[in-house]
């Protein structure tokens, strides 16, 4: 039936799964048969407090039963209280532009760029260097900032000049001309595969572009808001970007983007704009997903968490070294690597037949993003059911 009315109606654009869920309890699904599955994907890392969690629920409701929208042209308590709040978790002295999407965070924050490099200097700067297996969005921006070739189509060109796309950190110190304005990068690429960088890396990175005066771009929708156990990668990679960008998790579901930069006087009114951005309803519920967050880091459960998912998961890629290669990634932005494509797609045909979701990342890698409210109880039985059904492929 949804089946149906989804392939008529819907574009075509996803590779469906034609399950209906019908209701969620933190890292838990059912469908309309009432089949249970555990939840290792929230929702690509955007469902942070779990599914169907009552204090954001019960927020949004008490904000949406009062005002949810007045438009930009009037200041927004919450999202006022937002910014500030932003400010304090990410340690760093900003100021918040809010947007709907990952996607245009990123475009947001390579405007901010684009006036930098415009205002700043003598000549004009506007290039951007973004890597390899990077992902940055489906705008016709965020395509062409994105590392993969298979995505810079011909169907859509042609796209914006200035990106230009490197296959390491170590080529951009000798990439940089004088057009070149920033750097963007995932400090944990997460579509690409779950590849973190080396820490002491990206500070020599940092520090290098801080010299030379081109900004630092970091995307953090996949990563930042507790993610990798800190409030923002760039915090666990004790690093001062120019702008970071905010995306999936900071709503636990409502569509919200931020753009928070170093370069609090950049833009002037008019100079860019948003109608639905940061309005009454997702900054309510974003400051109730923050203050669940904050309780959860400060009372050491989400460190527990962390801890216990990952030897449940290196249980896991121990003892199935015949299908896995690698267990990568931080916090609880997790993958293993796959011996092949083929095999990836078995194993997660097979997870969720035995009730539990994963994701897949790259060409190779099985990934997780589980909520960072998941219960103790919850990761044993979604690891139990992984197990099983990586039993059941070697069983043929
Ligand atoms: C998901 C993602 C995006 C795009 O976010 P949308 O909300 O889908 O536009 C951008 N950058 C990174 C790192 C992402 O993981």
């Amino acid at each position: 039936m949804i089946e149906q009315i989804d392939k008529e109606y819907v574009l075509h654009t996803y590779a469906r799964n034609y399950v209906n869920f019908k209701r969620g309890v933190n890292a838990t699904l059912f469908d309309e048969n009432d089949k249970d599955y555990i939840d290792f994907t929230a929702g690509i890392a955007v469902v942070s407090v779990g599914h169907g969690n009552k204090r954001v629920a019960d927020k949004i409701y008490e904000q949406v039963s009062n005002i949810t929208h007045i438009s930009n042209l009037y200041a927004i308590e919450p999202q006022a209280l937002l910014a500030k709040r932003l400010s304090e978790l990410s340690d760093m002295d900003i100021r918040t532009f809010f947007a709907n999407s990952g996607a245009e965070a990123n475009e947001g924050a390579i405007k901010i760029a684009r006036k930098y490099g415009e205002t700043h200097f003598k000549e004009k700067k506007y290039k951007v260097i973004t890597l390899t297996n990077s992902f940055h969005g489906r705008t016709i921006t965020t395509v062409k900032a994105t590392g993969q070739d298979a995505m810079h189509t011909p169907n859509f060109s042609p796209y914006p000049d200035g990106f230009s796309h490197l296959n390491s950190i170590q080529d951009i110190y000798t990439s940089i001309d004088d057009e070149t304005v920033a750097v963007m990068i995932e400090l944990v690429q997460g579509e690409g595969g779950v590849q973190p960088f080396d820490k002491k890396e990206i500070q020599k990175l940092a520090k290098f572009l801080k010299e030379q005066d081109v900004l630092l771009i970091i995307d953090e929708v996949q990563t930042g808001v507790y993610r990798t156990g800190e409030f923002l990668a760039s915090n666990l990679y004790e690093i001062k970007p120019d702008i970071v960008t905010l995306a999936k998790g900071l709503g636990g579901g409502v569509p919200i983007g931020a753009i928070m930069t170093t370069h609090k006087d950049i833009f002037s009114p008019g100079d860019h704009g948003s109608t639905f951005g940061g309005n009454y309803l997702v900054t309510a519920a974003a400051l109730e997903v923050l203050d669940i967050l904050e309780e959860i880091k400060d009372d050491g459960s989400l460190d527990a968490t962390i801890i216990y998912f990952n030897s449940k998961l290196n249980a896991i890629y121990e003892n199935n070294k015949d299908l896995f290669t690698a267990n990568v990634g931080l916090g609880l932005m997790r993958g293993l690597r796959v011996k092949d494509a083929q095999t990836l797609a078995l194993i997660i045909k097979t997870a969720f037949e035995y009730g539990v979701l994963v994701l897949k990342a790259g060409q190779n890698t099985l990934r997780f993003l589980p909520a960072l409210t998941i219960s103790k109880e919850e990761m044993n039985e979604g690891f139990k059911r992984l197990e099983n059904a990586l039993n059941k492929i070697k069983q043929g």
